[in-house]
């Protein structure tokens, strides 16, 4: 079974093929534009999709040596996101699958970053059911008791940030570029730990908080650079390092809560977010600390690519399912 997923959730157009659940294609368009903005620019990601869905499609077609008539199913991105990119992603997938006359599959985005672990992939086993999920990327920090495929609950959830906000927030504190996550961690590898400490917020149960940490971590460095000017220059590694130790912190607390709330011991980690080193680790260390089995995935299914849409496509082709040609993009799409 041959399907293309087509991701264009936020800022990246992205389309991949795959083939009884194996990865034959899964190419990604990043739009540099928003660098300049320190963030993502709406009414530029919309226009930028459409200039790059028809190519990105082509090149993932040609790199899995198939034509378009070969493909069994067409999977899409319905939401969340940004409803005028989700539009892109959504309309160009209805005309396809109709062109075609083959199943139209919408997808959810979180349930791709979940799902994305049963990609077929050698080195890389598929927690089994029911298992835990951490979903932490750009817009979402949740946890995910999974059941089944498309049976699943979420029991703790960001109240106000997103940790991978919580990432490039205090990036743009300290002067970093956007997204700032991956040179936090570059450089929270270099840094000590420990050489500062930030208040971890107090959130009841399973849920999470990450705008207190923000607004911390901007009064420590507006103190501190008053004193030396040279302040965040001088300590940036050990900032960073520090940051990022206190965001593992917060996650691993919480998990661990989970794990011994539901009594599941299978935790995977999905989203932008889980491309950080920091938490791999951390994750890793969990399996002797807390007899868990841990799930990361390979590191491009990490963030938004196409190949979690296309898997989750094929996974519902698999149920007999599919959806009319009336269905909608929808910004706020619940797991
Ligand atoms: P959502 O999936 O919630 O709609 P999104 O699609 O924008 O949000 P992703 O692409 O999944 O988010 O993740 C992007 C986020 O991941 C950014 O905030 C970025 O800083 C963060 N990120 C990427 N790599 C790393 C890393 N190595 N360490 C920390 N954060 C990272
Ligand atoms: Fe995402």
């Amino acid at each position: 079974i041959y399907v293309l997923g087509i991701e264009s959730s936020c800022d990246d157009t992205a389309a991949s093929v795959i083939y009884n659940g194996k990865i034959l294609s899964n190419v990604i368009a990043s739009q540099k534009i928003h660098e300049e903005y320190g963030g993502v620019v709406p009414e530029l990601a919309s226009r930028a999709h459409q200039q790059n869905i028809v190519p990105v499609v082509h090149n993932a077609l040609k790199k899995a040596g198939i034509t378009k008539e070969e493909l069994n199913a067409i999977a899409f991105t319905r939401g969340p996101g940004l409803m005028g990119s989700l539009l892109v992603g959504t309309s160009f997938a209805k005309s396809l699958a109709y062109g075609l006359n083959i199943p139209l599959i919408d997808v959810n985005h979180m349930q791709g970053h979940i799902l994305a672990h049963y990609i077929e992939e050698e080195g890389f086993e598929k927690p089994p059911f029911p298992f835990l999920a951490m979903t932490i990327s750009g817009g979402h920090t949740q946890i995910v008791k999974v059941n089944h495929y498309f049976d699943m609950e979420v029991i703790g959830e960001t109240i106000d940030d997103a940790v991978g906000e919580a990432f490039d927030k205090s990036g743009k504190i300290l002067g970093l570029g956007y997204p700032a996550g991956p040179e936090i961690d570059k450089r929270a590898k270099l840094g000590n730990p420990k050489a500062f400490q930030f208040t971890k917020p107090k959130v009841d149960g399973l849920n999470f908080s990450f705008s207190g940490l923000k607004t911390g971590i901007l009064y420590f460095v507006q103190r501190e650079t008053k004193k030396n000017p040279k302040f965040v220059e001088e300590n940036l590694n050990d900032i960073c390092a520090s940051i990022q130790y206190t965001i593992i912190v917060i996650l691993v607390d919480k998990l661990k809560k989970a794990s011994k709330d539901t009594g599941i011991k299978h935790i995977a980690i999905g989203g932008g977010v889980s491309a950080n080193s920091g938490i791999r680790q951390a994750l890793k260390d969990g399996e002797q600390k807390f007899g868990w089995t841990t799930y990361v995935p390979k590191f491009e299914y990490t963030t938004d690519n196409a190949a979690m849409i296309a898997i989750v496509g094929y996974l519902k082709y698999l149920e007999g399912y599919s959806t009319e040609q009336n269905v909608m993009a929808s910004a706020r799409l619940k797991i």
